[in-house]
């Protein structure tokens, strides 16, 4: 490892991908709130990393397995990484893993953006880079469902994560962090929505329309 290298982490690339203005909050001013999102996903984590590892036939579950990258410049941790084999071995034979498959657990249902893809992607690219084989696939498990989703790691991933991660180190080496823009999408689920107060850079009218729209919302819900 480079020790002159700034290495970002993994959760960085996640927030970066979701809003960049999220991840500067987050990984240039410091600003984390604490709330229920965070606190649901907090758990979560807690109960994946309970058990550190465990084996079954055929298969070897790896929790909290710490990954870095060079071509990315990321550090961090997988939940779970299942290392896969078909063969039967020797109990005394050096390990040797037909495939390799990293899992995220993420809280709610899958996303409509690619945040949670791009993270799953990196910690694929870390695990090739650190094992010297190819990882085709992994999984997203997300908490409202109970359900993985299968995530095959395509050229077209590879390339959205590679050129995350690079602007991702642009955004943290300007150390400036950019101006928010409301997007309902997103932002409705953001935690840092108190902090960022996105709305209040649209105009008049916008605002208006979002009152208008947030009253009718209330009335109707009575
Ligand atoms: S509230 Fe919206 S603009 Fe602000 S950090 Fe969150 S997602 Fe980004």
């Amino acid at each position: 490892m480079n020790p002159e290298r700034r290495y970002a982490p993994l959760s960085a690339l996640q927030h970066f991908v979701y809003c960049e203005r999220q991840c500067a909050l987050i990984h240039l001013e410091q600003v984390w709130i604490n709330n229920r999102l965070t606190a649901e996903g907090n758990l979560l984590h807690e109960k994946v990393h309970e058990t550190s590892g465990e084996n079954r036939p055929g298969i070897r579950l790896v929790r909290g397995l710490s990954v870095v990258s060079e071509t990315l410049g990321v550090i961090g941790q997988c939940d779970l990484v299942e290392f896969l084999s078909s063969r039967k071995r020797h109990p005394n034979a050096a390990e040797r893993w037909d495939a390799v498959r990293p899992v995220e657990y993420k809280r709610g249902r899958p996303k409509s953006h690619a945040a949670d893809l791009v993270q799953l992607c990196a910690q694929a690219i870390c695990l090739e880079e650190m094992l010297g084989i190819p990882i085709t696939e992994g999984a997203l498990f997300y908490g409202e469902p109970r359900r993985r989703t299968e995530v095959p790691f395509t050229l077209e991933l590879r390339d959205t994560t590679i050129q995350a991660a690079q602007a991702l180190h642009a955004l943290l080496e300007r150390g400036v962090t950019p101006a928010a823009l409301y997007r309902a999408s997103l932002c409705r689920g953001c935690s840092l929505l108190q902090i960022c107060l996105p709305r209040r850079r649209e105009t008049p009218a916008q605002v208006g329309n979002w009152f208008r729209d947030t009253l009718n919302q209330l009335l109707m819900e009575r």
